[in-house]
């Protein structure tokens, strides 16, 4: 795209464009991508094309079983329509299976499965490392009501039954994911609605025969081969064919 627009923010691996409409934006999928809170960077051709159509096709998916998002429509290969939203300064990690943060925080072994799914919150920070945080800081800080939290927990359950069926019927386990949301204002009523993106970079998802990566573990253990990962996610869920031909016929 050619036409000069405004850029309203810009992340580790996407930037926000003022939208064609008040109340819409522009998210574009960057190829960036970051670890350790940015002390490890590189540029993964392809990667945003990948995650765009993914988080897309998880995000209409999620919509149709009655999950608001902001997802409105894809524009192109690397950018789509999303509704402008007030995000909640705070990551929701839902966990299936140990791995990451919670094996080292509680000395449980990667791949063991947990009693029952965990929700966890993480204040939006950069600067302080996105540090977990519990309910008291959310409401004390204001951050979110009670009610609040109460809709985020119920909606993430879901979105997270929803994921576990959706990855488990291609050959995937959903081991754990990150997802954001964001407030929309209706007069004087405002609703919270699931943002940001559902992609390899915010899930943990290990092939459920072999129990390989194929998700930003591959980039931040050096294990390789992270965009043919990426693109065997999304060839198993058959969304392939919407990919530009360089994508489909191999980067590499
Ligand atoms: N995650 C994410 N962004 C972050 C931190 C975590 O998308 O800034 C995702 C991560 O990919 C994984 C889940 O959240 O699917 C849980 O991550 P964890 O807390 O184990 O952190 P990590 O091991 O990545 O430091």
């Amino acid at each position: 795209m050619t036409t000069r627009r405004k850029k309203i923010y810009e992340g580790k691996a996407k930037i926000l464009y003022e939208g064609p409409e008040p109340g819409t934006l522009i998210q574009y999928f960057k190829d960036d991508a970051t670890a350790f809170n940015a002390q490890k960077k590189a540029v993964l051709e392809g990667k945003g094309v990948i995650n765009n159509r993914i988080s897309e096709f998880v995000m209409t998916k999620l919509a149709a079983i009655g999950v608001h998002n902001h997802f409105i429509r894809r524009l192109n290969h690397r950018e789509q329509l999303i509704k402008e939203v007030e995000i909640i300064p705070l990551e929701v990690i839902c966990r299936n299976i140990a791995a990451g943060s919670l094996s080292k925080r509680l000395g449980l072994e990667e791949g063991t499965p947990l009693p029952r799914s965990i929700i966890e919150f993480c204040y939006k920070n950069d600067e302080l490392g996105d540090p977990l945080v519990a309910e008291e800081h959310i409401t004390a800080f204001n951050w979110a009501t009670t009610q609040d939290i109460d809709d985020i927990m119920a909606s993430t359950l879901r979105i997270n039954d929803f994921l576990t069926g959706m990855f488990g019927a291609v050959g995937i386990t959903l081991v754990d994911f990150k997802i954001e949301f964001g407030r929309v204002w209706e007069g004087d009523f405002s609703r919270i609605i699931l943002a940001d993106e559902i992609s390899p970079d915010s899930c943990r998802l290990w092939d459920s025969t072999t129990n390989e990566k194929l998700d930003k573990d591959r980039f931040r253990r050096d294990l390789g081969d992270v965009i043919e990962s990426y693109t065997e996610v999304a060839r198993r869920l058959g969304i392939m064919k919407d990919m530009p031909t360089v994508i489909q016929g191999g980067l590499h």
